[in-house]
């Protein structure tokens, strides 16, 4: 039995944990929130360090250092972490469901993923590129596939 399927969130160690991890790179598109409805939407304004080659950030180990608002996505908060895209591993193991088809773990790398259009890859500009993030609202960052 896989281990995802196996342990709880809780029970995964470390390593485990950042395997789950797709490298999708929706988490780190700029949201915007509407000041009267307090609703979020995603942007396809990327994280100025994230590849957009490969979806993932290009400074993982020391992006709190360069980007101080960064989240980390631990045991701790998954809970409180309703922004996460529906797609998200943690979110969904968090919501009691399992992989989908497309994840790296199952299929040994991020072209199912890609090609199922759930990353970033080739979606994105640059924050640095733009005026103004409302411009920029996107929808399909919350589009999951099974
Ligand atoms: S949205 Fe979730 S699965 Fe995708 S890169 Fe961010 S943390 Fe990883």
């Amino acid at each position: 039995m896989a281990f995802w399927e196996e342990l709880s969130l809780e029970q995964m160690n470390n390593e485990q944990w950042e395997l789950l991890c797709d490298g999708c790179g929706k988490c780190c598109l700029n949201k915007v929130i509407d000041d009267d409805t307090e609703e979020l939407y995603y942007t396809n304004a990327a994280c100025h360090l994230l590849s957009h080659k490969t979806g993932s950030c290009d400074k993982y180990p020391e992006r709190f250092k360069h980007v101080p608002q960064c989240t980390a996505i631990t045991k701790d908060n998954i809970a409180s972490l309703d922004w996460l895209p529906d797609s998200c591993s943690y979110r969904r193991l968090h919501m009691g469901k399992t992989l989908p088809s497309w994840h790296p773990l199952l299929t040994g790398s991020k072209a199912a993923m890609h090609q199922a259009g759930m990353s970033v890859k080739g979606k994105v500009v640059d924050e640095r590129k733009i005026k103004y993030l409302e411009d920029h609202i996107v929808l399909w960052p919350l589009v999951s596939k099974d």
